[in-house]
């Protein structure tokens, strides 16, 4: 948990800090150098965004060496395919690990409009143009929201605010309420790997406010850490009727082979 998410911000604080990240002149996420996008030119320049061979569910990036497909490890062994396919943006490390923590832990919720615009730009395959989603196919967007108890708590539901610049950016419907979540899990960080599984289990339900049977759905989330949540969520689409399950988030944990692979699990709460 971040430091600033576990000190609990008053509702003024919150306001103030809104008030603030409106009329403060604009930044680089990544330096703090002035700049009027997101990133300056040279954190820009340090983004890696994934764009190397992957696990055609799962999207476990492959090392670059990698020339074909195939199905990672994990999901050659699972006994179903939950997620028929997940993207993210770029790995979970520099400027876009900044950016997404920033966003998440310090109410910086005015990032995510350029968030979702990236998001928008890697559904639509105008960023990393070789891995495509489906987009024609996909009926709808479904943030992972958190359960009503972090959401009040933290004040805002990252997932839901990327779906909704998302949906701006790429003309398809936010499917808001189909997927609730029922239990306040535990912020996986916490936890192993074995953990994590049992923790998330059951953890979502699926609602039939729209045609979920047959549908193409894509979910939404902040960050791709092990693929838990995701699945998870996935699973009680399914079996309400959703036809395939996609994935979609901004960014994703560093794989093993990545010299910078971080071995903290950070960002998955
Ligand atoms: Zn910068
Ligand atoms: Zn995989």
């Amino acid at each position: 948990m971040d430091e600033a998410e576990a000190q609990g911000k008053s509702p003024f604080r919150r306001a103030l800090d809104e008030i603030l990240d409106l009329i403060a002149p604009r930044r680089c996420v990544g330096c703090g150098e002035p700049s009027r996008e997101l990133f300056c030119a040279t954190c820009e320049a340090n983004v890696e965004l994934i764009d190397g061979p992957q696990c055609p569910c799962c999207g476990h990036p492959h090392p670059p060496t990698a020339h074909a497909w195939p199905l990672c490890a994990d999901c050659r062994q699972a006994e179903k395919i939950m997620l028929d396919g997940a993207r993210s943006v770029g790995f979970h490390i520099g400027p876009l690990r900044q950016a997404v923590l920033d966003f998440k832990f310090k109410d910086r919720r005015s990032l995510a409009e350029p968030l979702g615009a990236m998001l928008a730009r890697r559904f639509t395959n105008e960023l990393a143009r070789p891995h495509k989603l489906p987009f024609d196919e996909i009926d709808g967007i479904v943030p992972v929201i958190l359960h009503p108890t972090r959401h009040r708590w933290r004040g805002f539901d990252q997932a839901r605010l990327l779906s909704d610049e998302l949906a701006k950016g790429c003309g398809k419907p936010v499917w808001d309420g189909v997927l609730e979540r029922v239990k306040n899990t535990t912020p996986q960080i916490e936890l192993t790997a074995q953990q994590r599984a049992q923790n998330m289990q059951g953890a979502f339900e699926a609602r039939k406010t729209w045609k979920v049977d047959g549908a193409s759905l894509l979910l939404i989330d902040d960050v791709y850490t092990t693929g838990v949540t995701l699945r998870e969520a996935a699973r009680a689409l399914k079996e309400a009727g959703a036809s395939s399950v996609y994935a979609l988030t901004i960014t994703r944990a560093a794989p093993d082979w990545h010299p910078k692979a971080f071995p903290s699990l950070e960002g998955r709460a």
